[in-house]
């Protein structure tokens, strides 16, 4: 029987809360919940880096009032009043959106680091038997000039994540994992994440041992969701599906 696909947001929502889990993968029931306006503005930044890239590649020059503008059409055309907004107003962050790639662009023009991919897809298998697979997109790959593979992956939350964090990150290990699938076991890989809110970047690889260990963990896990029997709610406050319950309730009341 073909098994069911992974990817690391969903083992991400097992392990942060099984009953979330339940309601969005088994039971398919998760309702459509109004975005947040933190996911909003990482989708628009997303789109325009994308979009500056794809320029770039089809030898357009592109300066930053152009880049500017897009975000800010993107911003409007996409813009949606039931957005989440937990403090500050909606100007706040189209503000963060606007520092953001002006430091980016800053930093990384006239942006010809050979770019050969854009949201590319990943898909993987974790066994021999090709039973488990991860999918994932990674946000950008360019081939440099000592020939090695980079990741590069945009991060738009205020988080700023330490070397060791970054080092032992499983998104991270994936992506490895998934240029391996794309490009062959011998190819030479750099992971890098830009945290855009604070304009660095942390650089990071690894180990064939690290990444045979992490695909023995991923099996493990994907093995204890599979026998699951019981999915308790984590209760924790910023968990969508425990939110979604508790108004919920309230409103019953
Ligand atoms: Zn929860």
């Amino acid at each position: 029987m073909e098994k069911e696909i992974y990817s690391h947001s969903k083992l991400w929502l097992f392990e942060n809360c099984p009953e979330a889990y339940k309601i969005k993968y088994i039971d398919k029931k998760f309702p459509e919940l109004p975005k947040s306006i933190e996911a909003f503005l990482g989708g628009m930044v997303h789109k325009s880096l994308e979009w500056l890239y794809r320029e770039v590649k089809e030898e357009k020059e592109v300066n930053m009032d152009d880049l500017m503008k897009n975000f800010a059409n993107n911003w409007i055309s996409n813009f949606s009043h039931d957005l989440r907004i937990n403090w500050g107003k909606s100007e706040d962050y189209f503000n963060k959106g606007i520092k953001f790639l002006i430091d980016y662009y800053q930093k990384n023009k006239p942006f010809n680091d050979n770019t050969i991919e854009i949201e590319k897809k990943i898909l993987f298998n974790l066994d021999e038997g090709a039973e488990y697979k991860i999918r994932g997109y990674i946000d950008r790959i360019v081939l440099n000039e000592n020939g090695e593979y980079e990741v590069h992956d945009y991060k738009t939350n205020d988080f700023m994540k330490t070397q060791e964090e970054v080092d032992a990150d499983r998104q991270l290990a994936f992506y490895h994992l998934g240029i391996n699938e794309l490009f062959g076991q011998q190819a030479k890989i750099k992971l890098i994440w830009h945290f855009l809110a604070h304009n660095k970047t942390i650089v990071s690889r690894r180990s064939q041992e690290q990444l045979e260990q992490l695909k023995k963990e991923t099996l493990e896990l994907i093995k204890k969701i599979e026998n699951t029997i019981e999915w308790p709610a984590c209760g924790k406050r910023y968990c969508d599906w425990c939110t979604y319950k508790r108004t919920n309730r309230i409103e019953n009341y």
